[in-house]
C-alpha cells in the first residue's frame, strides 16, 4: 500500500468541503478517516433522528469526497475495524497507513478538544490542529472583545458582527437606522394563518440502511425515528434554507416569539442542524437573506432578526463556551438540586405547553427557540431543576445540540445559572406570557387565570414563588425591581397560599 503522507481526521460536525484541514491538504497523497463512534453516541443519550440524521449526512459527505478524488477510510459502526472511541480509532489508521502527520480541524467542543489535545503525546507522528474558519469569529477574536468588559451583552457583540461583515449596513451606519427590531417581532400568531412546513426529504438508499443500524442499536433511545425528512445532503440542506427564504422568512421577524398548538415550526427555519454540522455555511445563509431583504422580498424586521440569530447569537454563546469553559458546565447561580421530572421524557405532565414541547422534542428532534426557552427551560428554573441534569436532557433530545450551542443557552440563558453573564434578567415567566404568545392554555385542564390552587396555572405560583426564594440573589438586580414590588404589594395571605401552592406542587412531581 502507497505510504500516505498526511492522514486528516474528519469529525462528525466537520462536513465542509472547505474544512481548513482539508483545504491543507492534497487527495493525491494524503486520506481521510472518518468513523460512526458508540462512545460519540452514546455520551449522552442522542435521540434516534438525531443519530440516523449524523451517520446519514456523514456516509453522504465521504462520498461527496470521493467523488472529487480523496481516498476516505469510513469506518461503519458495527465494522470489524469499529474502534469505538476516536482516539482508538486514530491509533488503528496509523498503525494500518503510518502517516507522516495527522491533521484534524479544531473541536468545536470542549470535550472531544481535550481528547485530540492528548493525542501528540500518544503518537509518534506529529498531529496539528487547525483552527475551525467556519465561524465568523474566531475564538481569540471574541476573547479580544471580551477582554476589559464588564457586561458582555450580545446586542454590543452583534454590532461588531454586523460591522465587520457589512450585513445589512449603510456605510457606517446600519440600514432602517436601527441595529434591532425586536420590539416588532413579538406577535402572537393567530390560529388561522398560513403555516408553511419546512422540506423534507424521502430516506435514499444510504439513510435507509443508517435508519435500520440505528433501529437496532439505539432502540432504548428517546425519541421517534419515523418518519425521517431530514436532508443529508449539503445540495438538499441548501434546498431547505431557499423553501424556508421563499415561503417562511418574510414572516420570521414578526411571529418569532410565537407558539400554536399542532405547528411546532411555525415561521423558524429549522436549520440548526444543518448549520452545525457544516452542511450550510452561516455567512452563506446570511448573505442570502440580505439578497431577498435587497430584492424587496422579505421586511427588514425579518432579514434583520434572522441575521442577528446567527451572527449575533450563534457567535455570541460560541465565545462565550469557550471563554468560560471548562467549568461553565457546573454553574448553578440558585442552586438549585431538583431531578429532571419524569414527564421531560414522557410528555405527560397534564400542562398543555409543556407536553407540546415534549412530544414535538420525541417526534421531531426540535422544539423552536421559545418553546425550550420559556416552556421547557422556564418551567425548569422555576421548579428548581439542576441546571446541570437540565443541560444533559437539551443535549440529548435536538438534532442540532453540541455543547458549545447548547449550554450557554441552557445554562446561561435559561437558567441564569451563570449568574448573569450572559442574560440581564433571568427568563423567568408565569401563565400570563404563555397565554399572551400561545393558544395552549384554551385547551389546558389549568387555569391560567388562577394563581393558586389545584386548578390553577402551574408556572403562576411556582413564578412568585420562584421570585420570592430567589430574592437574596436577584434583589439588586434593576431589572427585577418592579417584579419584587408586585410581589410585595400582594397580602400576607396570598403570599402563603403561593408558597402552599408551589409546595403543594413540586411534592406531587
Ligand atoms: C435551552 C436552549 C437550548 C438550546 N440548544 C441549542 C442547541 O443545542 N443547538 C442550537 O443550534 N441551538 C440551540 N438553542 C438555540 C435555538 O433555540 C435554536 O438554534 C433554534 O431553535 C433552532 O431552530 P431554527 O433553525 O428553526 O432557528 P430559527 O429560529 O429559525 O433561527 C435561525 C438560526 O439562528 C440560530 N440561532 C437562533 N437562536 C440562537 C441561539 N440562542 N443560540 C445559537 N444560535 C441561535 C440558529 O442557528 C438557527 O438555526 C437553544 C436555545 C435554548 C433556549
Ligand atoms: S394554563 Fe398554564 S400549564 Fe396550562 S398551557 Fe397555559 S401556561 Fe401551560
Amino acid at each position: 500500500m502507497r505510504r500516505v503522507r498526511h492522514l486528516i481526521v474528519v469529525l462528525g460536525d466537520q462536513l465542509t468541503p472547505t474544512l481548513p484541514s482539508l483545504a491543507a491538504a492534497d487527495p493525491a497523497c494524503d486520506r481521510v478517516l472518518m468513523a460512526e463512534l458508540q462512545d460519540e453516541a452514546t455520551y449522552v443519550p442522542h435521540h434516534k433522528k438525531k443519530i440516523a440524521f449524523l451517520f446519514s449526512a456523514m456516509r453522504h459527505f465521504a462520498e461527496e469526497l470521493r467523488a472529487v478524488g480523496w481516498p476516505v477510510d469510513y469506518v461503519k459502526l458495527g465494522s470489524p475495524e469499529n474502534q469505538t472511541s476516536f482516539t482508538a480509532q486514530l491509533a488503528h489508521a496509523i498503525a494500518t497507513h503510518r502517516p507522516e502527520r495527522v491533521l484534524v480541524t479544531e473541536a468545536a467542543e470542549w470535550r472531544v478538544s481535550q481528547e485530540i489535545a492528548g493525542w501528540q503525546a500518544l503518537f509518534s507522528v506529529p498531529v496539528d490542529v487547525l483552527p475551525d474558519d467556519r465561524f465568523v469569529c474566531s475564538t481569540p477574536a471574541f476573547q479580544a472583545w471580551a477582554k476589559g468588559r464588564t457586561q458582555l451583552r450580545m446586542e454590543y457583540f452583534y454590532r461588531e458582527m454586523r460591522r465587520q461583515t457589512g450585513l445589512l449596513m449603510d456605510g457606517s451606519q446600519p440600514v432602517g437606522g436601527k441595529w434591532n427590531f425586536d420590539s416588532e417581532n413579538r406577535k402572537a400568531a393567530p390560529c388561522d394563518i398560513f403555516m408553511p412546513r419546512p422540506r423534507v426529504f424521502a430516506p435514499d438508499a444510504i439513510t435507509s440502511e443508517v435508519l435500520a443500524l440505528v433501529e437496532a442499536r439505539f432502540a432504548n433511545h428517546f425519541g421517534d425515528l419515523a418518519p425521517f425528512g431530514f436532508a443529508v445532503t449539503r445540495a438538499d440542506a441548501e434546498a431547505a434554507f431557499a423553501a424556508f427564504v421563499d415561503r417562511a422568512l418574510p414572516q420570521f421577524g414578526d411571529y418569532q416569539d410565537a407558539m400554536l398548538k399542532d405547528e411546532p415550526f411555525l415561521y423558524h427555519a429549522v436549520i440548526s442542524q444543518y448549520l452545525n454540522c457544516g452542511l450550510l455555511d452561516p455567512l452563506r445563509v446570511c448573505r442570502r437573506v440580505e439578497a431577498a431583504y435587497c430584492a424587496g422580498s422579505v421586511p427588514l424586521n425579518a432579514a434583520e432578526g434572522f441575521i442577528r440569530q446567527i451572527i449575533g447569537w450563534r457567535e455570541y454563546v460560541r465565545g462565550i463556551y469557550w471563554l468560560k469553559m471548562p467549568g461553565y458546565e457546573r454553574s448553578n447561580f440558585f442552586d438549585h438540586t431538583r431531578g429532571l421530572p419524569r414527564f421531560y421524557w414522557t410528555g405527560d405532565s397534564g400542562m398543555v405547553c409543556v407536553d407540546a414541547a415534549v412530544t414535538q422534542t420525541k417526534e421531531q428532534a426540535y422544539a423552536h427557540h421559545i418553546q425550550r426557552l420559556m416552556i421547557t427551560g422556564n418551567f425548569a428554573m422555576l421548579a428548581g431543576v439542576d441546571p446541570h441534569a437540565l443541560h444533559e436532557w437539551y443535549l440529548s433530545v435536538y438534532a442540532d445540540a453540541y455543547e458549545w450551542v447548547e449550554l450557554p443557552n441552557t445554562v446561561g440563558m435559561s437558567q441564569f445559572a451563570d449568574g448573569g453573564l450572559l442574560a440581564s434578567k433571568p427568563y423567568a415567566a408565569s401563565g400570563a406570557y404563555i397565554n399572551r404568545m400561545s393558544n395552549y392554555c384554551s385547551s389546558c385542564g389549568y387555569d391560567v387565570k388562577q394563581r393558586t390552587g389545584p386548578k390553577a396555572c402551574p408556572f403562576n405560583a411556582l413564578y412568585w414563588d420562584f421570585v420570592a426564594r430567589s430574592r437574596n440573589k436577584i434583589g439588586r438586580n434593576p431589572r427585577m425591581a418592579q417584579t419584587l414590588r408586585t410581589y410585595d404589594s400582594f397580602a400576607p395571605d396570598e403570599r402563603k397560599r403561593i408558597a402552599e401552592s408551589a409546595a403543594n406542587f413540586l411534592a406531587n412531581l
